[in-house]
């Protein structure tokens, strides 16, 4: 599998790191990991066609990780005229966030094509040869939240989104080959519902996973040793992610 990070960054903008988002080639599919503001414009710069891809999983609702939906659906219906059906899949919520998106805001006069959405909880669904688990685990009151595993031939890459220390992120990272996980404030100042470079480092050691890579940096904890930090709790490697980085697992 071959894991580009389209954005490395959160809702604070800046120019070199974007919203969530990550494209996961895996054997002849490609797959997008959220889809936060700007995501089309990095799929452009790392060479990828936006019309090539089918399935895209959201972690969850927030508009650091969606705000691209609008645009990727405009640009299918308007853009490329897409005629195979665009798969979508997320937590529970997703169905009406889509709906408004769709009937209220974008009102296009007509979709060209089928938009399957699928919410997932503890899940486990099947891309061709590509195996896809979900874990429900914490995050924000507000909006449900999963982690994705993903399986393909013996490798295994698991995406957390947004996400609190707790056991679900744990599980479902469980050995792993690469996990990537937030890292979004320093040790010095957590906050409730994102990781420390510590806490992401604590995940990986529990789980017992090979490569740790850390994204979704806000700028206060890019100022400190993210690095120093996790490697407190994590011995095994440590990534930190930046924009059109290419991981190959
Ligand atoms: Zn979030
Ligand atoms: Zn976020």
């Amino acid at each position: 599998m071959k894991l580009i990070i389209l954005g490395s960054g959160t809702a604070v903008p800046l120019l070199e790191r974007n919203c969530a988002g990550y494209l996961l080639e895996a054997g002849n599919r490609k797959i997008l990991l959220d889809t936060g503001a700007g995501t089309i414009r990095r799929l452009l710069e790392v060479k990828a066609d936006l019309f090539e891809i089918d399935n895209i999983f959201y972690t969850h609702l927030h508009n650091d990780h969606i705000n691209d939906l609008g645009a990727i659906i405009w640009s299918n219906n308007y853009g490329g005229i897409r005629k195979r059906a665009l798969n979508i899949y997320g937590p529970y919520g997703l169905k009406k966030y889509c709906r408004a998106l769709i009937k209220k805001l974008l009102k296009p006069t007509k979709l060209h094509f089928d938009f399957i959405i699928e919410e997932l909880k503890n899940s486990e669904i099947k891309i061709g040869n590509i195996k896809i688990k979900t874990q429900q685990i914490k995050h924000s009151p507000a909006t449900k939240s999963i982690a994705y595993r993903i399986e393909h031939g013996n490798k295994s890459l698991v995406y957390t989104g947004d996400t609190e220390y707790c056991s679900e992120t744990i599980k479902i990272s469980r050995n792993a080959d690469v996990v990537l996980t937030e890292c979004s404030f320093p040790d010095s100042k957590k906050v409730e519902g994102h990781l420390t470079p510590s806490l992401a480092g604590k995940i990986a050691k529990q789980a017992n996973v090979k490569r740790l890579v850390l994204t979704h940096f806000y700028p206060d904890v890019l100022k400190t040793g993210i690095k120093k930090e996790a490697c407190k709790e994590f011995k095994g490697d440590i990534v930190l992610a930046k924009d059109k980085m290419v991981l190959n697992i």
